[in-house]
């Protein structure tokens, strides 16, 4: 083989421990020996994020954006540098940087910035002294010189981009499970492995739950049409190629279901119906950068209607207050929530030229006596939610009901 530029991206459980992290620096030498010129990013060690965020919250509930990205941007300088030492300790050059160092340049939204451009000539420098050069992922700093993070599981986007901005041949992505299942393999035990998937198919399964992939990386991805390869750092098994187009003609209509256990339904009681008031909560809750989801409005009677969302757990909160100062202006009734839902996807590309997945994918559900409370749809998605503690069996059924314990993968 050729000598290739290869960006590989390491997650949380593949650094996990000692151990891990020696393996992980195995498998870069073994690469490195051959030739090829690496540049890999890291995860935060394990669990690492979710527990700073914990700390914080012990100390004040509400923390500054800024104080926050501070915080959450040190676990990966740590796994970065000790992966650096586990390099050298086998006698080959690694040099560790943080996403500030190495110029990936950011907007200034802290917790969520979007990465507006690497500068890759200290990377370039290094790459050509022949050094293994490792990137703390999920950072970056702001045109204002702050540091800034990139959203959870944003490892990946910084790989991503990362393989983008150096024109590299490859972009690997290793993690804890062998590529990407027709399902969660921790959920669904005869979930399939897929050979290839297309960028919309991945994109549609991140969207919609499956954390596998960050959703802005694909999205990345697809823009600048880098193939991701999603490997297991644990085996040297073959994974699973996300890609423009599959090379196969004919494709499964279904290829994968998702479930999202992170959102909550909101319901605006007694609006009004007049034309505007839908436009006017949706408004203010867009201005305030909340993510709305489903949004499903019931049968009018007496002239009133009752308007129901979905927006990410994580800004319950938040939007409850925009509802309820919305529903007072309005003149509409009480506000109320439901955090107990789950919200199960069946995508697939192939659902763009047939009918009746729809019908399929609601009788199943009937049968298996799951009530459907909310549904949506797109082009290549039909998404339900259900109660949360049916949200698992959904899925099963679903997987079950599209056969894709049977697909080829
Ligand atoms: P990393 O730490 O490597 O970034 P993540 O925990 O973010 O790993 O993502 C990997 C996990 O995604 C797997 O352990 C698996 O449980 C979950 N997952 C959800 N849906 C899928 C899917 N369709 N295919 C593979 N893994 C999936
Ligand atoms: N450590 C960050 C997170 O847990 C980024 C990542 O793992 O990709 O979200
Ligand atoms: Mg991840």
């Amino acid at each position: 083989m050729a000598a290739k530029l290869i960006v590989q991206k390491y997650g949380g459980t593949s650094v996990g421990d000692v151990k891990r992290i020696e393996a992980v620096a195995e498998r870069i030498i073994s690469y490195a020996k051959k030739g090829h010129k690496l540049a890999v990013v890291v995860s935060a060690m394990g669990d690492t994020t979710d527990e700073l965020i914990e700390l914080s919250q012990k100390i004040n509930p509400d923390p500054s954006d800024r104080e926050m990205d501070m915080l959450i941007s040190t676990g990966e300088q740590i796994s970065s540098a000790l992966l650096a030492m586990a390099i050298h300790k086998r006698g080959l050059e690694a040099i560790s940087f943080t996403g500030s160092q190495v110029g990936i340049i950011t907007d200034k939204y802290h917790t969520k910035a979007r990465i507006l451009k690497i500068e890759t000539d200290r990377i370039k420098k290094e790459l050509d002294s022949n050094k293994v050069v490792i990137v703390a992922g999920f950072q970056g700093k702001s045109i204002h010189s702050e540091i800034t993070t990139l959203g959870r599981g944003g490892s990946d986007l910084s790989a991503v981009a990362l393989a983008v901005a150096l024109g590299a041949d490859v972009c690997e992505i290793y993690t804890d499970v062998e590529g990407i299942y027709t399902a969660d393999p921790r959920i669904v035990h005869d979930a399939k492995k897929l050979r290839y998937i297309t960028f919309d198919e991945m994109l549609e399964l991140a969207a919609r739950g499956a954390q596998v992939m960050q959703t802005r990386a694909v999205e990345v991805g697809k823009k600048f049409n880098m193939p991701i390869y999603v490997r297991s750092s644990f085996s040297k098994k073959e994974g699973t190629i996300i890609m423009d187009k599959m090379p196969r003609i004919e494709e499964a209509v279904v290829r994968g279901v998702a479930l999202a256990e992170n959102e909550a339904k909101i319901t605006v009681c007694d609006v009004p119906d007049k034309p505007g008031l839908a436009a006017t909560i949706f408004t203010d809750l867009a201005k305030q950068n909340v993510n709305v989801d489903m949004i499903v409005q019931n049968v009018s009677h007496k002239k009133m209607t009752d308007i129901s969302f979905t927006v990410p757990k994580a800004t319950l909160t938040k939007s409850l207050k925009i509802a309820r100062k919305i529903s007072d202006k309005i003149g509409a009734g009480d506000v109320v929530y439901d955090e107990n839902i789950a919200k199960v996807s069946v995508i697939g590309v192939g659902m763009r030229s047939q009918s009746g997945v729809a019908a399929k994918c609601f009788s199943s559900l009937a049968d298996n006596k799951i009530n459907i409370e909310m549904i949506s749809t797109s082009e290549i998605s039909i998404s339900c939610v259900v109660k949360k503690d049916l949200g698992k069996d959904a899925l099963r059924v679903l997987h079950k009901t599209f056969e894709l314990d049977k697909i080829k993968g």
